[in-house]
């Protein structure tokens, strides 16, 4: 279709019309653009996992987390549970309905990769470190999964 033809339309252009007769249409064409800054960060490795410009052996995917294997790991089975949206830590957990799905889906995750990694009846560690005292070296909010060994109490 020409540029010409597709203006002159009479649809698109009472759509056109409405849409940039609103007072707030600036608003209305860059808050997605705004939000998927704010859910994503270029310079944080797991959200270059997310978007796929860096590897990672997924061994799990869905609309809200991934879950691959830690590439240096604590035990023979050890899998992280990533949430896709950039959070840095679980304090940043806000009371939305989004996060509280976010939460939900990385517990129902953890449940999926203990079978799929046949730990579950055995048993295997949840681990969330959180800050310098925590351990956390990875600002963005994930799940250690592991297990395959015994356990031991308490952690270093
Ligand atoms: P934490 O120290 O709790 O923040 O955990 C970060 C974890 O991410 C560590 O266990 C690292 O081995 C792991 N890690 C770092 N970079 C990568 C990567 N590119 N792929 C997989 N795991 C990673
Ligand atoms: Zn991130």
């Amino acid at each position: 279709m020409k540029t010409g033809s597709f203006i002159h339309n009479p649809k698109m252009r009472s759509f056109l019309l409405k849409f940039f007769g609103q007072k707030n249409f600036f608003w209305k064409l860059i808050t997605p653009l705004l939000k998927l800054q704010k859910n994503m960060k270029t310079d944080c490795i797991f959200c270059k996992i997310v978007r796929g410009e860096m590897s990672s052996k997924k061994v799990y995917e869905n609309e809200k987390v991934i879950a691959f294997h830690d590439i240096n790991p604590q035990a023979p089975v050890h899998i992280l549970v990533v949430p896709k949206k950039h959070i840095e830590k679980i304090t940043d957990l806000e009371d939305s309905e989004e996060d509280k799905e976010i939460l939900y889906d990385i517990i129902k995750t953890c449940k999926i990769i203990a079978n799929q990694m046949k730990i579950a009846e055995r048993g295997f560690r949840i681990v969330v470190n959180t800050n310098p005292e925590g351990g956390q070296t990875v600002y963005h909010l994930h799940f250690h999964i592991i297990g395959g060994r015994q356990m031991r109490w308490p952690p270093g």
